[in-house]
């Protein structure tokens, strides 16, 4: 999502590779993708209705998709972007590479996709998040109540699950952020925007890009601006940018500093400071999200128990406070508990009814799991952060907090969102246009320099590994292959419903012939996605022949699904018995 704002790294990184050598596969042994594809969903089950969003390589509206017993879902239906001569091809590459992510993935905090529609464009068929994302949230403006920090805790460590699940399952995010957490209710949110995932392997479990590909570089650990090089790792430091993000109201990491700085900055060890409404105890989990060294940091998992730990206590006011200067409250408030310590009598903490956040004598709130007693337990066993100690580098300089200060009101915080990420995506734009570098220090990565002098190549999907000698025809080299096939535009139908385009296909007396008007109708409804006009083509080019014009069609269009060559696609569509939806699970299983 919105990788255009976050920036582009237009310096190449060496030749895009996985450690891992991934098993080559033929289709003598296909076997049923994990999971699958829930399925391929006919271009007229789908209705689409009002733009939700644009991203790198498509846009998302809201829609309807019907279900075969009439049902309806509203679901997200994200189309990829097609210019004139059809889709790039490294858009086509991501897209369908969150296809095929997205297939098999199944869990509670992670979007899920319902299906593909093989039509043009391709639209993925996904879990609708009626509440949006969660940056849109954060940075709502008034009056929109801000999001509670128990709430923020809370999305913290459903996050923290479904990174684990992913990590578990050798995926890299590579694009953790608020942006990419959407709202599928109040209280639950999910990971999306898969387009930059990829897997990880071999005993490093790392993957190393390659090629100027766009990445959000405020958000990345210094090994992905340095080497290229993403892992579970780098995901955990996404993470406590997401968490800076959440506890920041939705501020842009590192505002205002060039790109070629921030990777400068955090070699000298400075860090984003903690945010006046993150406890010393979550800020001090940034810090071990952050660590220089990618194996010093916790894992996903780790981080689970880790935000159970350092999460806020919960409580109640038990008496009404209107000291001047401490955070007002009446009998029966929920609070929670920010910052206190059994052996302090002023605490921090935040209002649930009220939203605001102050100091408070501690005596005012009974901790909902103190069994009634006062609260006089220590509210975080966390050490104190190191950072807080030294806000905003870890060997920076302290600054004296004052535990009655508040932190300033949500307005007076940030004005900012979007004006100030026009700037940022100024700064971001590319390394081709860092600007002069600091003297003495900060160079930029050799694989950028490199890349410096070297063109950016063709477009093209990214390569996919051969099928295995055992094919009984030779698979063929990288073949040229048009960025998609040149097709006309849908005849007038904006949903692009079969009939309809039958129709004013029919009306239109392009076809006196019944014969092969009738043939034209049997080809189109017999493969999923196909306009009117290529069917009439395939027809054409096969001297009538239905069944030869079916199978050709259905070869083109696995061909266009995968980056594999025609004569694969025949024969994966020859091994499953010319089922172009089970043909496509299983090239789209192996990306
Ligand atoms: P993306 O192409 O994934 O970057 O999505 C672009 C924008 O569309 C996001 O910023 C969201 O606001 C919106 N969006 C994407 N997917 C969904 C969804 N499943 N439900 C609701 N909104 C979505």
């Amino acid at each position: 999502m919105a990788l255009a704002w976050a920036g582009l790294i237009l310096g190449g990184f060496g030749p895009e590779h996985k450690e891992p050598t991934l098993p080559s596969d033929s289709p003598r042994h296909l076997p049923e993708p994990e999971g699958g594809l829930k399925c391929l969903i006919p271009e007229g089950a789908v209705c689409r209705g009002e733009l939700l969003g644009s991203g790198c390589f498509g846009v998302v509206h809201r829609g309807l998709w019907t279900l075969p017993s009439g049902k309806s879902v509203p679901v997200a239906v994200k189309s990829l972007r097609v210019g004139p001569e059809g889709p790039m091809g490294t858009e086509l590459g991501d897209f369908l590479r969150e296809v095929s992510v997205m297939m098999n993935l199944e869990h509670p905090h992670v979007l899920r996709l319902h299906g593909l529609v093989l039509g043009q464009p391709l639209q993925m068929v996904m879990e609708l998040a009626p509440l949006g994302s969660l940056h849109a949230r954060l940075t709502a403006p008034a009056p929109t109540p801000p999001l509670l920090v128990a709430l923020l805790c809370l999305f913290l460590r459903q996050l923290a699950g479904a990174m684990a699940y992913l990590g578990a399952r050798g995926l890299v995010h590579r694009d953790l952020a608020t942006r990419n957490l959407l709202l599928a209710s109040p209280r639950t949110i999910k990971v999306a925007d898969f387009g930059l995932v990829r897997p990880l392997g071999g005993a490093r479990g790392r993957y190393v890009m390659g090629g100027p590909r766009p990445i959000p570089y405020a958000w990345c650990a210094p090994e992905s601006l340095r080497h290229g090089a993403f892992s579970s790792a780098s995901d955990v430091w996404m993470f406590g940018v997401t968490l800076w993000e959440m506890f920041s109201g939705g501020e842009e990491p590192w505002a205002g500093v060039p790109p070629y700085l921030i990777l400068q900055r955090l070699e000298e060890r400075a860090r984003l400071p903690r945010p006046p409404l993150c406890s010393r105890a979550l800020y001090s989990l940034a810090l071990r999200c952050w660590a220089p060294h990618p194996a010093d940091r916790p894992s996903f998992s780790h981080l689970e128990g880790l935000l159970q730990e350092a999460g806020p206590s919960e409580g109640c006011c038990v008496r009404d406070v209107t000291e001047p200067g401490a955070l007002r409250m009446e009998t029966g408030d929920p609070i929670t508990v920010i910052e206190g310590s059994p052996d302090s009598t002023i605490w921090k903490g935040q209002n649930g009814r009220t939203f605001k956040v102050g100091s408070f004598p501690a005596s005012a709130v009974m901790l909902a799991d103190a069994g009634g007693l006062p609260a006089t337990r220590p509210v975080h066993r966390g050490t104190p952060a190191r950072g807080d100690q030294h806000p905003g580098s870890i060997d920076g300089d302290r600054k004296k907090a004052n535990l009655w200060d508040a932190p300033p009101a949500r307005g007076q915080r940030r004005n900012m969102p979007l004006e100030r990420m026009k700037g940022i995506s100024r700064s971001l734009e590319s390394v081709l246009s860092l600007g002069p570098r600091p003297t003495g220090g900060g160079s930029s990565p050799p694989e950028i320099r490199q890349a410096r002098a070297v063109p950016q190549g063709p477009p093209g999907l990214p390569p996919r590994p051969p099928l295995s000698s055992s094919s009984p025809q030779p698979s063929q080299p990288s073949r040229e292959r048009l960025p998609w096939p040149k097709r006309k535009p849908p005849h007038n139908h904006p949903m692009g419903t079969p009939g309809a385009r039958k129709a004013a296909a029919l009306s239109g007396g392009l076809l006196p012939d019944p014969e092969l008007q009738r043939k034209i109708m049997e080809v189109e409804l017999s493969v999923h996605g196909v306009t009117h006009q290529e069917c009439q083509t395939a027809l054409g080019a096969t001297g009538g022949d239905v069944v030869s014009a079916i199978r050709n069609l259905k070869v083109d269009q696995l061909f266009h699904l995968s980056s594999r060559s025609r004569a694969d696609c025949r024969r994966i569509l020859e091994h499953y018995q010319w089922d172009l939806s089970a043909a496509s699970r299983y090239v789209l299983a192996r990306p």
